[in-house]
């Protein structure tokens, strides 16, 4: 083949050729250099890794670009928050067999791996010991023993990490052995890759999701009106066009968010190209990254606003995971 032809790059090849330099991305993106010695000192302690789509979304010039802030390495992270802690929703503590987190009635997540396309600095996750919940043939044996010998659990979503790091043969292959459980019905997919790196919707991946005897939802994950290009929107309508039910869940931050006008022009947005908001998560007191956080009184104010705005179908629940409960705390139900 003529060498000058160029192909598209692929959704592998752009995990691969994430932006993890500080001092290049501050290049890049024409910010002040005086943010470079917090940003590199606080990616010591949680890499930045920042995808090429994700990249081209960023307003260059603008330190407080809602994208930007969502994976710039900060100074501040590094401030010891009291309150702040590693691991919040304390899920070491509900892993019955290693990769499988059961908490809630019939449902399960799998964390299948470690890996992510993109660091979200306020990721609840940065402290998990992922080395020890990697999932490994065996280990994916005792999840399936598991699951097989509890007929409550109905569902299995995937989790991670981001599930959909893994390639088209391994979800297949997973898929397959799920499907043999007679009582599960649904998979759901907790994915971010549809948004930040709208490439891995792949024809092979969207057959696989179209031919299996599940139910499928996949939750994708958007903050901000202004990750949702046309990549993404052209990526949900692949997935929905394999039948696939697609939900956003975002998370309320500080300096990216937490404006009533960003608030309604995403699920505006959202719904433009597919997709209806399903929760907003208040902030987990995570350790170092107490610098997103925002008081539960103004998130519910946030929340009543946007019922006066909007269609209530348009409304994202407000919601919290506390450690030890059953389901997620609804923080907000609209008669406040
Ligand atoms: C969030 C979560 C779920 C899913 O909860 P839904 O309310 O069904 O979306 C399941 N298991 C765990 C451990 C969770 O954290
Ligand atoms: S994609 Fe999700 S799991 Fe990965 S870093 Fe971002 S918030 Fe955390």
């Amino acid at each position: 083949m003529n060498s000058s032809m160029q192909l598209p790059d692929t959704w592998q090849t752009l995990l691969s050729q994430t932006l993890e330099s500080p001092e290049a991305l501050i290049r890049y993106l024409q910010l002040p250099d005086s943010l470079l010695e917090g940003a590199d000192r606080a990616s010591l302690e949680f890499a930045m890794r920042i995808p090429k789509p994700w990249l081209d979304r960023i307003e260059k010039g603008n330190p407080d670009d809602p994208l930007l802030r969502q994976v710039l390495p900060l100074s501040e992270e590094l401030n010891d928050v009291p309150g702040f802690i590693r691991d919040p929703l304390d899920e070491i503590n509900s892993n019955p067999v290693d990769g499988l987190i059961h908490k809630y009635n019939g449902r399960v997540l799998v964390i299948l791996t470690s890996a992510c396309a993109i660091n979200c600095r306020y990721c609840f996750r940065r402290h998990f010991p992922y080395a020890e919940n990697r999932l490994g043939p065996q280990q994916w044996q005792k999840v399936l023993d598991y699951i097989a010998a509890d007929a409550s659990i109905t569902e299995v979503i995937f989790s991670g990490g981001d599930p959909l790091v893994a390639s088209d043969a391994r979800l297949q292959q997973l898929i397959s052995d799920l499907e043999q459980i007679p009582h599960l019905t649904r998979l759901r997919i907790h994915s971010r890759l549809p948004v930040v790196l709208p490439q891995r919707i792949t024809e092979t991946l969207t057959g696989i999701l179209k031919q299996t005897r599940f139910n499928v939802v996949i939750v994708i994950h958007s903050n901000h009106p202004q990750e949702l290009d046309d990549g993404v929107a052209a990526a949900v309508q692949r997935l929905k066009q394999a039948g696939v039910t697609v939900f956003n869940q975002a998370v309320l931050l500080r300096g990216v968010n937490d404006h009533i006008d960003t608030l309604k022009q995403l699920s505006e947005t959202l719904f433009d190209i597919g997709v209806l908001p399903y929760y907003l998560f208040t902030f987990d007191p995570v350790k170092g990254a107490a610098h997103f956080d925002l008081p539960d009184e103004e998130a519910k104010q946030l929340l009543g606003q946007l019922q006066d705005l909007l269609p209530g179908y348009l409304v994202p629940k407000l919601a919290r995971e506390i450690p030890g409960r059953g389901a997620k705390t609804l923080l907000f139900t609209g008669q406040e």
